[in-house]
């Protein structure tokens, strides 16, 4: 029988660490105790909400629903050649710790997304990135059981949809509950050094993915809030994509704007853009307010509720709406 509790607070389970509390609650470690959880749902004609590690989410004081949080573990080898391994990994792992192990056996195609809180099942939703790299990249197929069909089905990359942090798990959003993947490593090492903090090794000799996965891990630990310490759920918004016509604009009326072409268009970086809206390190209601070493992370210091966290992010946008013309895009997930 599967333990579903009622009236559980989600703060431990949130790196915003909002006060929240879910209606109905599940922890999923068998696969098999699924349709006992959906039973228990369309019971009670309650949605289900799957949580990861609570690194993107943006909780209402209290989730009406079924929250199920995905424990589930495992990884496998499944198949491999001379030069890739394809390893099987069960949603409830831990995406660093997968990243840590996969490197340290010698397999690498992670090492730029080291560090990234969270479950390997919610990496595909967002399409997780960071220094030039994407999930995408790496992932061969995801195994997942739609709530819609209540069938598993086995997604291809392609069916994923994948595009900038965005994916088919973010657009059907509640459909999917992402149970494992297959992703494919490399036992060469080809490094992607790109962004400015890592082409400092591009002149390294003998260079190896374990030194590009500490310098991203040595990066972040400066730059970055440890939610532990002070509630942030990462980047809160998209840098947005603009057109050349936009982008001329800007650069007209701000010589100094940050952007990185992509395709045929722009890439703004939204923290730049709200730091020059005068908003890095300034707070409002709740002590909500935009992290002083990178603005683009909203933090919670107080662990206010949600309200306070979306009239900042609301102020945020206003500002740069009316400074730059453009409405920044929310990245987090908002369960209300
Ligand atoms: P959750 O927050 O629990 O869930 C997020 C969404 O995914 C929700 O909609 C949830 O319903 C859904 N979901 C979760 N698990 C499943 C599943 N098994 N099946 C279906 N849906 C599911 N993101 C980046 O892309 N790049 C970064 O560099 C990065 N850095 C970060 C740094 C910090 C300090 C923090 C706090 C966050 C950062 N993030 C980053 C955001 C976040 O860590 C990622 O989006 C991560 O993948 C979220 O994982 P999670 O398990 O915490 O998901
Ligand atoms: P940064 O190095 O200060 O760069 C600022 C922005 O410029 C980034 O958002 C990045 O876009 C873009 N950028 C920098 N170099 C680029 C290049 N060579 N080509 C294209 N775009 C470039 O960023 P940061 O805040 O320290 O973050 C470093 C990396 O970690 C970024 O990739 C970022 O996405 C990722 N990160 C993500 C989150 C999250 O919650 N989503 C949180 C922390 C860090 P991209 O964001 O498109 O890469």
């Amino acid at each position: 029988m599967v333990d579903i509790k009622q009236n559980v607070s989600l703060q431990p389970f949130n790196s915003l660490a909002i006060p929240s509390v879910a209606a109905h609650f599940v922890e999923l470690a068998q696969e098999q105790e699924l349709p006992d959880i959906i039973a228990y749902s369309r019971a009670r004609q309650l949605g289900l909400r799957v949580l990861g590690g609570g690194s993107n989410l943006v909780l209402a004081d209290r989730v009406e629903a079924c929250v199920v949080r995905n424990v589930l573990l495992g990884r496998a080898l499944v198949d491999e050649d001379l030069d890739t391994v394809i390893l099987e990994v069960a949603a409830g792992e831990n995406w660093h710790e997968l990243v840590a192990w996969s490197i340290a056996q010698g397999w690498s195609g992670l090492e730029n997304l080291a560090l990234i809180p969270g479950t390997v099942g919610a990496a595909p939703v967002q399409n997780i990135g960071a220094y030039g790299v994407e999930i995408a990249d790496a992932l061969v197929s995801v195994r997942a059981f739609d709530l819609q069909r209540e069938d598993m089905r086995t997604l291809s990359n392609g069916q994923c949809l994948f595009e900038y942090r965005n994916s088919l798990f973010k657009s059907a959003e509640n459909r999917y509950l992402i149970c494992s993947m297959r992703l494919k490593l490399h036992k060469t090492f080809s490094p992607m050094l790109d962004y400015g903090p890592l082409q400092a090794l591009k002149s390294k000799i003998g260079l190896r993915a374990e030194d590009v996965f500490d310098q991203v891990v040595a990066i972040r630990q400066a730059k970055l809030p440890d939610p532990k310490r002070i509630p942030n759920a990462g980047s809160f918004f998209k840098n947005p994509v603009v057109t050349g016509a936009v982008f001329q604009r800007l650069q007209r009326q701000f010589p100094d704007l940050v952007f990185f072409v992509v395709g045929s268009g722009y890439k703004l970086a939204a923290g730049w853009l709200i730091d020059k809206a005068d908003l890095r390190g300034q707070f409002g209601a709740g002590g909500v307010g935009c992290y002083s070493e990178q603005a683009l992370v909203l933090i919670n210091p107080e662990r206010a509720s949600s309200s306070d966290v979306i009239a900042w992010s609301d102020r945020v946008q206003q500002r740069v709406e009316q400074l730059f013309g453009l409405a920044l895009e929310v990245e987090p997930r908002f369960w209300t």
